[in-house]
């Protein structure tokens, strides 16, 4: 949980729920995947920490979706499970189900993700098409603490002071891992090259392993059931609110994010804290479409920025050995060496994508966002309608 999302769920008074469950990251640690050699390190610090109003958070997404469904449900909101969409119709404000039943209401929003049933009717209707060829694969599994800990290279990973994400950088792969929440296990995403084999992530996770560093070769026989995902460069929607002004798609049904990308269910939670400060503005009716096109207006800019962010960084993580890698590995090395943070940049110095992300993805706060709208637009529009009808 990077802190663009933590703000929001402290905004929403949720701190000490989300420590429950969470693991506060203290660092960074950047190293060859080949040989283990150190590359450089990031201290988090908290200053800039502090700026940004949230802080990041290694959690397991059951726990998040565990504390996010209970908060709803004593709300009083209505959850139904077992309920497939089989149709929208955004014109009538329907959807229908597989059990056959029509459900009516006053908005719909589709957040059915990437694979879903609303994305393929909105990228027809735009004309988009959908990425064919995965680019990379990403290989990812949780190994348990208790048996990292009996191994002697593998439990580095469980010792440092502080709470650390390791990352690995090799030749045209790449490695992140970390802790997760309360540390009884770790997680492990490789990226490779996409190869086109289909059903034995076992056997291409340990032929992965094969060539790395001590430490991460070693977990390679703690890993029971890895999973494969192919990395698909899926484009966004142009329009994400139908034509009815009743219909809008969010999340990654509208902007997909590569999968296991550090940002991917900030945007879903970005989007969330807009739509619910927009409507917290409603007294008419007519007010819904204005504020399905504001909510567009404000996250279009921001989703193309973070994605292209974090395609960036899964590029830079898996650059293919060259002079361009060789000069970044060097200069990291050449920073370590003197003692300063990886992503801290000298004065006049060209800034890395880590330090881009901290200023403008990190700092980013989407409900300050959403009031900025209302006050510039929402009030006035709001006013000039109501003395149109002179109240
Ligand atoms: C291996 C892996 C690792 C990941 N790691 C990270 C990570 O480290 N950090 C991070 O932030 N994100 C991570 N993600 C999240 C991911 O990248 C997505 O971006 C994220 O799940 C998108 O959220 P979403 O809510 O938009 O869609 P989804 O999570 O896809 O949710 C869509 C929901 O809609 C439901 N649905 C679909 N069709 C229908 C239908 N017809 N009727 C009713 N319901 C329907 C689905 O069941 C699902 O519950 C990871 C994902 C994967 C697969």
């Amino acid at each position: 949980m990077p802190p663009n999302l933590s703000k929001i769920l402290y905004h929403w008074g949720l701190q000490s729920e989300v420590y429950s469950f969470a693991a506060k990251s203290k660092a960074i640690q950047i190293s060859r995947l080949e040989t283990g050699v150190l590359l450089g390190t990031h201290d988090w610090d908290e200053e800039v920490l502090r700026e940004t109003r949230g802080e990041f958070l290694f959690a397991h997404l059951a726990d998040l979706r565990k504390m996010m469904y209970d908060i709803a449900i004593g709300q009083g909101t209505t959850i139904r499970l077992d309920a497939t969409a089989v149709a929208v119709n955004p014109e009538k404000r329907t959807v229908i189900l597989a059990s056959g039943e029509t459900l009516k209401a006053d908005v719909i929003i589709g957040a059915d993700g990437v694979s879903g049933l609303v994305r393929p009717v909105l990228l027809a209707e735009q004309d988009i098409q959908e990425a064919s060829n995965p680019s990379l694969c990403m290989y990812t599994a949780l190994v348990p603490q208790a048996l990292a800990m009996k191994d002697p290279q593998s439990k580095k990973f469980f010792e440092p002071e502080v709470v650390t994400m390791f990352s690995f950088f090799g030749n045209n792969e790449s490695v992140i891992s970390h802790p997760i929440g309360g540390l009884s296990s770790f997680s492990f995403c490789l990226y490779r090259p996409w190869d086109g084999f289909e059903d034995a992530p076992a056997d291409g996770m340990r032929d992965a392993l094969k060539q790395v560093e001590p430490r991460l070769k070693n977990l390679g026989p703690m890993i029971s059931s890895p999973r494969r995902y192919p990395i698909f460069d899926h484009p966004a929607l142009d329009e994400w609110v139908d034509g009815s002004g009743r219909f809008v798609v969010v999340g990654s049904a509208a902007h997909p994010i590569p999968v296991g990308s550090t940002q991917s269910h900030a945007m879903g939670l970005e989007d969330g804290a807009v739509l619910a400060k927009l409507f917290s503005h409603l007294s008419t009716e007519s007010q819904i479409s204005d504020f399905l096109y504001a909510f567009q207006d404000l996250r279009q800019p921001r989703c193309e920025t973070v994605l292209a962010s974090e395609r960036g960084i899964i590029q830079y993580m898996s650059m293919p050995n060259c002079p361009d890698q060789e000069m970044r590995d060097q200069g990291m090395m050449a920073l370590a060496a003197t003692g300063t943070n990886l992503f801290d940049v000298a004065e006049g110095g060209e800034e890395s994508p880590e330090w881009e992300e901290i200023k403008t993805v990190f700092g980013y706060d989407a409900e300050d966002e959403a009031d900025n709208w209302w006050v510039s637009w929402g009030l006035l529009k709001q006013r000039s309608l109501a003395s149109a009808h002179g109240s």
